[in-house]
């Protein structure tokens, strides 16, 4: 197992432990990494409180840590958007965040891809697709209302936005 797969399971089980609490948004984990070491962790919190990246952000300020030049896992990609919070992507690039890896993309049309692209665009280096089936697979409740069949809708998104 590689390490960016090691903590990629690990922002799993934070999401998972979110499950049925964050309304209709994804219930997110997030690990934020520097020097091999966790600087924070962070998951969703229920709607207009903050998301999982502002949560780490959060435990690692609390913690006494710098976030520059760290890297960030996250489940699904970050948000791009202002909804009932401030976009994740802004914070990210504000935190100096050096590398994302993301386990899927958003599927939510205001996002699918454009929060990496921000993130890009920002000089970030963005890894996706890290435990990808493994996301979906405890994901799937909340994938499906974008989706009624199968994941195979969601695949589509990506080539359609590729
Ligand atoms: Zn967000």
């Amino acid at each position: 197992m590689t390490n960016d797969e090691k903590f990629m399971l690990h922002a799993i089980e934070l999401g998972k432990q979110v499950k049925g609490h964050t309304g209709d948004n994804p219930y997110v984990g997030c690990v934020i990494v520097g020097a091999e070491m966790i600087l924070g962790i962070g998951a969703t919190q229920p709607p207009g409180k903050p998301h999982a990246e502002i949560r780490a952000f959060m435990d690692a300020t609390k913690r006494g840590h710098s976030l520059i030049g760290a890297t960030l896992y996250t489940t699904v990609e970050p948000c791009s958007f202002f909804g009932r919070t401030p976009p994740c992507t802004s914070a990210i690039i504000d935190q100096q965040i050096k590398r994302v890896v993301i386990g899927i993309r958003d599927p939510n049309p205001r996002v699918n891809g454009q929060g990496i692209r921000l993130l890009e665009d920002a000089g970030i280096e963005v890894t996706e697709g890290i435990c990808s089936t493994a996301v979906r697979d405890y994901l799937i409740d909340w994938l499906d209302t974008y989706s009624c069949s199968s994941t195979s809708s969601i695949e589509t998104f990506d080539a359609v936005s590729d």
